[in-house]
């Protein structure tokens, strides 16, 4: 369809109003790849310059001072073209009345004497932006490759975890780039680079052209080609922006039982109450625009306890508001004390188990950690809400009545029990795991029965005559044993956890490289690179599985999965926390471990990794490696080369599958220590 052919005003908004639907509305596609095509549509809206007034822009020239970024063969060089490209920029931008910063305006790096690494002057630097708090972040650059013939394109990356305003800005900037540059080949994409990363602002990275390719080197030299590159992020930006920007202004629990959260919304351009939406720990919530303020509406107000809040919201033209996220605490006083007893009674000489649930006003348990307080008699015991649930266990010590009374914050409750002589036993306990958090789904094996805890950590069983012990299993944790008699009453287990409990719920996605018809390579001893890959990536599974981990592999079998398809693990459906790689180089016989040089925790990663290799593999190296996958993958991520094909160990070794449990222990040790120091840095 020719948009552009619709003469007739009314027919061009139903035209428009389409395409909104098109490629807003469906739900199966994701939102970066609907404003991809967005971009594509080419659709032009109008642009007004006053949209700039006041809008505070930090530019970023990429590299300086020591850093030269990459250098043409003629001898240009990168750092001293971004900064003249940011010098026209900021011009540009200054002159419709925007506020503009550059992290730098002379040849310098942002180093410290503490240490030389690219990555302290990244850190420096994006600590300056995010105190200049800019409403757009743009670094400039050049870009570079040794590809023989040499490659050109055009390539505009956003900051990859915001699909909103990033991306709007890096589609605006990037149909200007093709409009202006005309060149070629051109992708717009997302990417984890540091700055990007690690970006407060809408963020976008550009490298238009190629510094690398001689005869764009020769273009580059003229200062007139600068000024088009600045004038195309300039008209790209103004396109943006003419379409505004809509922010969230605050954002609160709303004091009502239908409405459960309000954010007020700063936007000069109305929103689109078709895309804009509230969720609650990953759950959408029918979400209800009334002017500039947006509720999320329930049957249920939330429960109790922490709540990660995300909002996206896009205005009538379009525009994303930056991506924002936030965590509410729900925190509603007691209003009520009600007794869940399962038997009303208990039996001399041994514990009543009470069970009592702690409700707020709209009858939804509390939260976690209030004290409640029983007083029994001359005993007076204080324990915590969990889930609401409180349990006691005061003792029946004779025949007759007890009357506990139970205390939270001044809402009462009393009760009376009945103590008899005898009855019924009832094993009764709770299974605790680190951190006293309850352990649900844990298996307990008596003498004949089998059973498992509940989301409480709880469990009972109506003991017989020989039930004297208990088996207890739990993933993550070592066994225990829980020996029973009429004497001792154990209401608490406390298992220990393997590995400090750190790897609990990591989700970890194991990338074995190659398969099926792609194998990588054969070693001396006949072995596929893809077998050793996949072999030492299943051992690995096991033992983080075993260690309470969520492991993810990219392939189950021998088949071919392309490199796009294996890193979309790492953020579909969710974001994980550690991508590994697993490889068997055939170029470099050398074990090492690799990773990208600027991503966040990635050299950190390596080397805790190298280190708990060290004793199986003397030598193992961490080195640097701006492969697709670890540049691309949106969370920690290193690359395993542990059995090279040549040279080391000489290939026969990976018949021996010791070697391999060696191996996956190392990493699991690495792993753990990572984990560890990432928790000592929060
Ligand atoms: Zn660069």
């Amino acid at each position: 369809m020719a948009f552009r052919q619709l003469r007739n005003p009314a027919l061009r908004t139903v035209a428009f109003l389409f395409i909104l639907f098109f490629f807003f509305g469906c739900g199966g596609t994701s939102r970066a790849v609907k404003k991809q095509a967005w971009y594509q549509s080419g659709i032009l809206l109008p642009v007004s310059a006053n949209k700039l007034a006041g809008k505070r822009i930090v530019l970023d020239p990429g590299h300086g001072g020591k850093f030269s970024g990459a250098v043409g063969s003629a001898g240009l060089k990168e750092k001293d073209i971004n900064l003249t490209v940011t010098y026209h920029l900021k011009k540009l931008l200054e002159r419709e009345g925007a506020i503009v910063f550059l992290t730098r305006d002379t040849d310098r790096d942002f180093l410290t004497e503490r240490t030389e690494h690219v990555r302290e002057d990244l850190r420096n630097r994006m600590a300056l932006v995010d105190s200049l708090h800019p409403d757009f972040f743009l670094s400039i650059h050049h870009n570079s490759s040794a590809l023989k013939p040499p490659e050109n394109n055009t390539k505009t990356f956003y900051k990859i975890d915001d699909a909103g305003a990033s991306l709007d800005a890096a589609a605006s900037i990037h149909r200007s780039f093709v409009r202006f540059l005309k060149i070629e080949e051109q992708h717009l994409q997302g990417a984890n680079y540091f700055v990007l990363w690690n970006a407060s602002a809408p963020a976008v990275l550009g490298e238009p052209s190629y510094i690398s390719h001689p005869e764009m080197e020769s273009v580059l030299s003229h200062d007139s080609a600068l000024q088009v590159e600045a004038f195309a992020y300039f008209n790209g930006i103004l396109e943006w922006l003419s379409n505004g920007l809509p922010k969230i202004a605050s954002l609160h629990l709303a004091d009502s039982s239908d409405k459960i959260i309000e954010a007020t919304v700063a936007s000069d351009i109305p929103l689109n109450p078709f895309l804009c939406q509230i969720q609650s720990d990953g759950k959408a919530l029918s979400t209800y625009l009334n002017d500039k303020t947006l509720f999320a509406l329930s049957p249920k107000p939330l429960c109790n306890g922490k709540h990660l809040i995300r909002i996206e919201m896009s205005n009538v033209r379009g525009n994303s508001a930056f991506l924002h996220a936030e965590t509410l605490l729900v925190n509603r006083p007691p209003a009520s004390i009600t007794l869940s007893l399962s038997r009303c009674s208990g039996i001399a000489g041994q514990v009543i188990p009470i069970s009592l649930m702690v409700l707020d006003r709209y009858g939804l348990p509390v939260i976690d950690s209030l004290d409640v307080e029983m007083i029994n008699g001359k005993e007076k015991i204080i324990s915590k809400t969990r889930g609401g649930e409180v349990r006691f266990y005061p003792y029946g010590q004779k025949i007759g009545m007890i009357t506990p009374m139970f205390n939270c914050m001044g809402i009462q409750k009393s009760c009376t029990l009945f103590v008899e002589k005898d009855g019924p036993i009832f094993q009764q306990a709770m299974i605790l795991g680190s951190d006293s958090k309850p352990i649900d789904h844990a298996l307990i094996l008596t003498s004949n029965k089998r059973l498992n805890s509940d989301a409480n950590g709880f469990f009972e069983y109506l003991r017989t005559e020989n039930d004297s012990l208990a088996n207890i299993f739990a993933i993550g944790y070592s066994d225990s044993m829980l020996y029973v008699n009429n004497d001792i009453f154990v209401n608490e287990i406390r298992l220990t956890p393997l590995f400090n409990g750190d790897l609990h719920g990591k989700r970890i996605v194991l990338d074995p490289e190659f398969g099926g018809l792609e194998f990588g390579g054969i070693n001396a001893t006949g072995y596929r690179a893809c077998d050793i890959n996949q072999k030492l990536a299943v051992q690995l599974k096991g033992r983080l599985l075993a260690a309470g981990a969520d492991v993810v592999m990219t392939r189950q079998n021998d088949e071919s999965i392309q490199v796009s398809e294996r890193i979309k693990k790492a953020a579909e459906p969710i974001v994980a926390d550690i991508y590994i790689i697993i490889r068997s180089d055939s170029l470099i016989s050398m074990p090492y471990i690799s990773f990208y040089p600027t991503s966040k925790f990635g050299p950190k990663l390596a080397e805790f990794l190298k280190t708990s290799l060290y004793n199986i593999i003397p030598g193992i190296k961490s080195i640097e490696d701006i492969g697709y996958a670890l540049q691309q993958t949106p969370c920690t991520a290193v690359c395993v080369s542990l059995n090279p094909l040549q040279g080391y160990g000489n290939g026969g070794r990976q018949s021996d599958n010791s070697i391999l449990e060696a191996q996956a222990n190392g990493l699991v040790n690495g792993l753990n220590e990572f984990i560890n120091y990432l928790k000592s840095q929060k």
